[in-house]
């Protein structure tokens, strides 16, 4: 990581801290900063046990990341990619993880997909070497992205790809690295903790004080660090997908790394981020990347027919409104300088 990048996503996190932490007077947190999972992480916890609260979870999240990496040579996904149509035995931890994101692919109908990385890898997300596969190559591609023919073996926790699919947990990994990173917080006696995980958030407990944290979302459309909108949550995770986030531009045309398993193409449903806010990071995770393929349509029936997932959102559209569900509507506010922007609220009922 070259030292002005370095730079450029310390003061994201700096911003956001700011956000969350607000202008009252409050104890200052001990903080960590370090890279794993592919992005610039920023572990902060309050109390007398916050030190080695944050080594332990740095060194927890550094270990998931050993074994989840799609690219790390070794890594447990790695062995079942390498594995050519056999099974391959993983740990117990990352089985469960393969298999509750199964579920979400299935509950999303597939606008999440764990065997998208063949897209991904094609398009050039993996080694910044971009490029736009052609129709053929990108039908042979989506052929080739179908996690109904991912097998799972409780018993011995093994996992088994036909030959030429490949795993990915990278739509999920860092939401699920939350919920794990905030019950060893919790373990440790921490009841007030904000984890910042490339795009996501993670908030143990409340604030200090007592109060919410106030969590900002991203102006897809403006500078880095531009907040347009802010949501206040306790004990949640916050998790954005958006097409700003990675890209890269083509003859006027802008290609992002969120694919849709259909075309193997990037997305283009019409959202330019969707944010989910939840109790279980994994959760929000793999929904933020689902939502932001389905489109505002799909994401108001997933929301209104499956409440067992307990999840709000926030979409914000192409055309510069936002859609946000009932639930957030308390603790949802628009910021400055963006206050006339157009909010929807979408409700249980469908006729609004
Ligand atoms: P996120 O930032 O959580 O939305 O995840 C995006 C990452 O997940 C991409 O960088 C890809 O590695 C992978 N990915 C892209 N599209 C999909 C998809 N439709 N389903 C699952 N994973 C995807
Ligand atoms: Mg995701």
């Amino acid at each position: 990581m070259t030292p002005k990048f370095f730079k450029r996503l310390t003061g994201t996190a700096l911003a956001l801290t700011l956000l969350l932490t607000g202008c009252a007077p409050a104890p200052e947190p001990v903080s960590r900063d370090l890279f794993a999972m592919g992005t610039f992480l920023s572990l902060s916890a309050y109390g007398g046990q916050a030190q080695p609260a944050v080594d332990r979870a740095a060194d927890l999240v550094t270990q998931l990341d050993n074994q989840l990496s799609v690219t790390r040579e070794g890594s447990e996904i790695w062995a079942v990619n390498e594995a050519q149509g056999a099974w391959t035995q993983v740990s117990q931890r990352t089985f469960d993880l393969i298999r509750d994101a199964l579920e979400l692919c299935r509950v999303t109908d597939g606008a999440l997909d764990i065997t998208t990385y063949p897209a991904v890898r094609a398009w050039g997300f993996t080694t910044d070497e971009h490029r736009v596969p052609s129709p053929e190559e990108l039908a042979g591609l989506a052929a080739r992205i179908d996690y109904t023919a991912v097998e799972l073996d409780p018993a011995t926790h093994s996992v088994r790809l036909p030959e030429g699919m490949m795993l990915d947990l990278g739509a999920v990994a860092k939401g699920w690295a939350g919920d794990q990173l905030s019950a060893l917080m919790e373990e440790d006696g921490i009841s007030s903790a904000m984890l910042y995980l490339g795009g996501n958030i993670q908030t143990v407990g409340a604030k200090p004080d007592g109060s919410n944290w106030k969590v900002g979302i991203q102006d897809p459309s403006g500078p880095e660090g531009a907040s347009l909108a802010a949501v206040e949550v306790s004990d949640q995770a916050v998790v954005t997908s958006g097409g700003y986030q990675r890209f890269f531009e083509q003859d006027g045309q802008v290609y992002w790394h969120i694919m849709d398993p259909d075309t193997a193409a990037p997305a283009r449903s019409g959202v330019l981020s969707a944010t989910i806010v939840g109790g279980r990071g994994l959760t929000c995770d793999a929904l933020s990347t689902a939502l932001f393929v389905m489109g505002a349509d799909r994401a108001a029936r997933l929301w209104r027919d499956h409440p067992e997932l307990e999840f709000e959102y926030v979409l914000v559209l192409e055309d510069g409104s936002l859609q946000i569900s009932q639930g957030l509507e308390q603790g949802f506010k628009l910021l400055s300088p963006y206050q006339d922007r157009k909010v929807t609220v979408i409700s249980h009922d469908e006729r609004g």
